[in-house]
């Protein structure tokens, strides 16, 4: 339940620093917990595949890469 990028920065009192990805389409960035944003579970670490809502609508919720269903990142 607890996101991994809660292990990031032990440091307290900075912001927390955001997760922050590309999408792989727009190169719009999108920031995780504030925008939707969709990922692909086996090439969000090889290729990026991360995509904003839009892109993710044009996909039809699909991978480029790999075709498998795309997924919400948290
Ligand atoms: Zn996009
Ligand atoms: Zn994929």
């Amino acid at each position: 339940m607890l996101p991994l990028v809660k292990l990031v920065g032990a440091n307290a009192g900075g912001h927390v620093g955001w997760a922050t990805k590309r999408c792989r389409i727009c190169s719009k960035s999108l920031v995780v917990g504030e925008d939707t944003v969709y990922q692909c579970s086996n090439c969000s670490t090889k290729y990026g595949a991360y995509f904003c809502s839009s892109d993710t609508k044009v996909l039809h919720h699909r991978c480029p890469y790999c075709k498998q269903p795309l997924e919400p990142a948290v």
